[in-house]
């Protein structure tokens, strides 16, 4: 094997037909394929309109990835990992990672040091071995099934699994986190829905990053998930030349409502190796933030949140609305006001 060439152990698939109708020259994406592995579902390769718009960035290889800036495990889950499958850093949750493959790899994933890559791949044992860990640690009462996309599973191994969880006494509530409804609505079928509908409460955080992604097909993925009783919410990736646009971000979020999918988080990029050119500073963040309190629909308002290097946990970042002038409380308004507020000593 050549140094730094096929890591994940897959062959590059970028000299595929498709790049030639963008008459794109594949060589240099076929290096970083090598290393991250190109997977892009066909719905998703048609909401491409040119090369480097906002939906190409986020799924074509970009040569920038090869840099080594930054951390191979910025938040450090390895030193979290109780077993292979299991990321225990809050006391009452556990992430709990189900599958090492998603029906598209984003380029800018946390995970993209395995995610798609042999490493990744997760046998039986592993997923025995994570329920066993969530069935002796009592104190666990919500598990996220993430991966991976956990709604690549075939549908009966999926519901094994949340049989097994659902089944643990302790364990109060599941979450889904899953880009499949973004990347492959079809997947979101009618018998899917009814087995996920018999493990309530089931939560379902998915991830739209961009308003052209909020398609017919995503709304009756969605609208599926909604009429099953299964509470949908979306966490966006602060993008840079993706989504790193106030009015845009405005736009997404009221259509994220709209598909009766409740803004979550939205994530500060992590410090990831190769997805530096994607990372805004966090004042392109707090100006998102404040563009929405006032003109925009408080349901529509995620919590902005940086998850700090080394496992340290997520932050939520405000713009500063409060001022203090002697024993004077300022409190700054939606529309640039400074008022005195009465605070009691
Ligand atoms: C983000 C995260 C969670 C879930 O956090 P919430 O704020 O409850 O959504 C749980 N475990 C880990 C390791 C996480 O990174
Ligand atoms: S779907 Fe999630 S886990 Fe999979 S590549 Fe995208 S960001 Fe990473």
């Amino acid at each position: 094997m050549k140094a730094g060439s096929n890591r994940c152990g897959t062959a590059s698939t970028a000299r595929s037909s498709w790049l030639s109708i963008f008459a794109v020259d594949p060589q240099p994406l076929e290096a970083v394929a090598a290393r991250y592995p190109m997977r892009i579902t066909p719905y998703y390769l048609g909401l491409i309109e040119t090369i480097g718009d906002p939906i190409w960035r986020q799924c074509v290889p970009d040569p920038r990835e090869l840099s080594e800036v930054g951390l191979l495990d910025p938040l450090g889950e390895e030193n979290l990992s109780p077993v292979a499958t299991v990321v225990h850093r809050y006391p009452d949750r556990v992430i709990f990672l189900v599958s090492g493959s998603c029906a598209g790899y984003c380029r800018f994933c946390t995970r993209k040091r395995k995610v798609g890559c042999a490493e990744m791949t997760i046998s039986f044992r592993e997923l025995r071995e994570g329920i066993a860990y969530i069935a002796d640690t009592p104190q666990i009462r919500d598990v996220i099934f993430s991966g991976g996309d956990p709604l690549l599973l075939p549908d009966a191994v999926l519901a094994d699994l949340l049989a097994r969880v659902r089944a643990i006494p302790h364990v109060e509530i599941i979450r889904l986190g899953t880009r499949i409804p973004v990347t492959l609505p079809e997947r979101i079928t009618d018998p899917l829905c009814r087995l996920l509908q018999r493990f309530q409460p089931l939560y379902l955080n998915t991830h739209f990053n961009h308003p052209r992604e909020l398609t017919p097909e995503a709304a009756e993925a969605c609208g599926k998930l909604a009429d099953a009783g299964i509470v949908l919410g979306n966490q966006t990736v602060l993008l840079r030349g993706v989504n790193d646009h106030p009015p845009l971000m405005a736009e997404l979020f009221r259509g994220l409502l709209m598909m009766r999918v409740r803004p979550y988080y939205l994530h500060q990029m992590d410090l990831t190796r190769g997805t530096a050119h994607f990372r805004t500073s966090v004042k392109t963040g707090l100006k998102i933030i404040d563009s929405l309190r006032g003109p925009v629909s408080g349901l529509a308002s995620p919590h902005y949140v940086i998850d700090l290097p080394g496992g340290k946990g997520k932050v939520p970042l405000l713009p500063e609305y409060l001022q203090r002038a002697g024993d004077k409380l300022l409190i700054r308004s939606p529309d640039g006001e400074l008022l005195e507020y009465p605070d009691p000593p």
